[in-house]
């Protein structure tokens, strides 16, 4: 592909990203509160003010705002610039993965942002988010085998991804929910692993359990070190945000560091 093109449509990936990452914000608002997503027209949370379409440009009506609303001077959260700049981020690193292909990509990676942050704040995974991806994940094997000429057998790779996933989950869920006599976590996080199995296949949904595991322990460290979190004291950790970490860090470098892992194990000539 010329450059030139190769750089405008790494443009377009990042405003396209930008812009879907404003739109988000407004799912991950308005969903769980069970408001319309097209209306009423943005306005400020504090005091009910409409946003003018030049204090909504993606990432730069904020910086230009300062982060704080245009009429009432109260703050605005950091959070619509940071989703903004993420989903931005995450479609420019999928346009350069995926390539032409990168399209299916953007609708997962915004799925999983959306069930992220719901999750952080509310301890619930979306049904669309999980349920979704589940369908979602068999029906691009399916359009892949049909439009792509994708051997037949991808089919079964997601399908048994889907079973991996779910299953591994459940038996967790299960085994957790016995050791502490309540429940150790959400239906919403096994069918999760089930979407990420049916998109990806039983090895991400695998490397994606082990990733969540390794960055969800130094995340709780953390909190530990902060004082936020007691060793040995149940909190309600919502691990739909690490899964969809370890997915993202699948769908990027999961192969190179799987191939990395193996070598250290010295498992590979
Ligand atoms: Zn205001």
């Amino acid at each position: 592909m010329q450059r030139e093109l190769y750089i405008i449509f790494s443009i377009y990936a990042f405003a396209m990203g930008a812009a879907t990452g404003s739109f988000l914000n407004v799912v991950i608002w308005r969903t769980p509160r069970g408001e319309s997503i097209v209306r009423p027209p943005s306005h400020c949370p504090k005091c009910g003010a409409r946003i003018r379409w030049w204090q909504n440009l993606p990432i730069l009506s904020w910086l230009m705002l300062r982060g704080k609303c245009a009429n009432c001077k109260k703050p605005i959260s950091p959070r619509y610039i940071l989703v903004e700049s993420l989903v931005a981020v995450l479609f420019l690193l999928a346009w350069y993965k995926y390539g032409v292909l990168a399209p299916f990509m953007w609708v997962w990676l915004s799925l999983m942002v959306v069930g992220s942050f719901i999750d952080y704040d509310l301890q619930v995974l979306p049904d669309f988010v999980t349920v979704g991806g589940m369908i979602y994940g068999v029906a691009l094997s399916v359009l892949g085998i049909v439009f792509l000429h994708w051997p037949a057998t991808e089919l079964f790779v997601s399908l048994g991804g889907l079973a991996a996933g779910f299953g591994v989950m459940w038996l967790i869920r299960y085994l957790g929910t016995k050791a502490f006599k309540r429940e150790a976590m959400g239906m919403g996080d096994v069918f999760l692993m089930g979407a990420i199995g049916a998109i990806f296949g039983p090895v991400a949904a695998c490397f994606t359990l082990m990733a969540a595991a390794v960055v969800g322990s130094i995340a709780g460290l953390g909190m530990i070190a902060l004082n936020k979190a007691r060793l040995g004291k149940f909190v309600a950790i919502p691990f739909g945000p690490y899964l969809c970490a370890g997915c993202t860090v699948w769908m990027f470098w999961g192969p190179q560091i799987l191939d990395w892992y193996f070598a250290l194990l010295g498992l590979r000539a």
